[in-house]
């Protein structure tokens, strides 16, 4: 019966994520969310069949119908991760279930929420390697505001301890202080703002277990990169922050990973 409500979330899940790829390709142009989509060449309407998330992509071969060009495999990827998110935050959730079901509603909406607007801005930076102001701002303002409402338990108003309050801050100052001292070289201003939400979001243990992480995956990925060379990067690439600071945050977030856990794997 679980098994079958957690298929059932990661499908929806799917759903969601097909509308962000709308959301992250439409944002900062003209066009608003509504209309139908569409082949970004050859401008044919997708027909309904054609919006189901994944099955429609593998079924075309990742081409449009009429006009033969590529599909961009941010659609699929972004499906699939939104369901995979979405499954992961049934199953983080799942006690709380078992002791209301409305509680249990109310986290998973917020979570939800909270984790779109994540997906949104990891992919666009990776696309546009810039963080939009108003997404970062939005997800600190959420983030902020689930201190007043949000316990382990479910929904339940109560005033933040003043630690909580200062996480988001004291998160964000390291990378004010590297965007100033390197005058916007070495890392935007924009990280420093997502990682606000991110103290918000996860506390002080969290949060700074998720930037370690973050730091790691992306000095990783960073050095397969450059020894690829795929796609022209070199030593002088910009590699955005922004998707791996949201896996970091992914990680300490559904695996409960704080400093404690991380200071585990270095004491043997
Ligand atoms: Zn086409």
């Amino acid at each position: 019966m679980d098994y079958l409500l957690g298929i059932i979330i990661f499908l929806f899940g799917t759903i969601i994520g097909s509308f962000l790829n709308v959301v992250i390709f439409r944002f900062n142009t003209q066009r608003g969310l509504g209309g139908r989509s569409a082949c970004a060449n050859c401008n044919k309407k997708l027909e309904a069949h054609e919006l189901i998330p994944v099955v429609s992509y593998i079924l075309q071969g990742g081409k449009c119908k009429k006009c033969k060009s590529k599909i961009s495999v941010q659609y699929p990827i972004v499906e699939l991760l939104s369901g995979l998110i979405f499954a992961l935050l049934f199953y983080k959730l799942h006690y709380v279930l078992a002791l209301s079901p409305a509680n249990f509603a109310f986290m998973i909406v917020y979570y939800a929420y909270l984790m779109s607007i994540l997906l949104v801005i990891a992919v666009y930076d990776a696309k546009h390697k810039i963080i939009p102001n108003s997404l970062s701002y939005l997800f600190s303002f959420v983030a902020f505001l689930g201190l007043f409402f949000i316990t382990s338990h479910g929904f339940s108003p109560h005033l933040p301890t003043l630690g909580q309050i200062l996480s988001g801050p004291f998160l964000a100052t390291p990378f004010v202080l590297i965007f100033l001292l390197s005058q916007g070289k070495w890392m935007g201003l924009g990280d420093g703002k997502l990682a606000l939400g991110i103290g918000f979001m996860l506390g002080l243990s969290h949060g700074i277990a998720s930037i370690l992480l973050a730091f790691w995956s992306g000095a990783i990925i960073s050095i397969f990169i450059l020894l690829s060379r795929a796609r022209g990067y070199n030593m002088n690439s910009e590699i955005p922050f922004a998707p791996f600071m949201i896996f970091g945050l992914m990680i300490a977030f559904f695996f409960s990973i704080d400093l404690g856990t991380i200071a585990g794997w270095f004491i043997l």
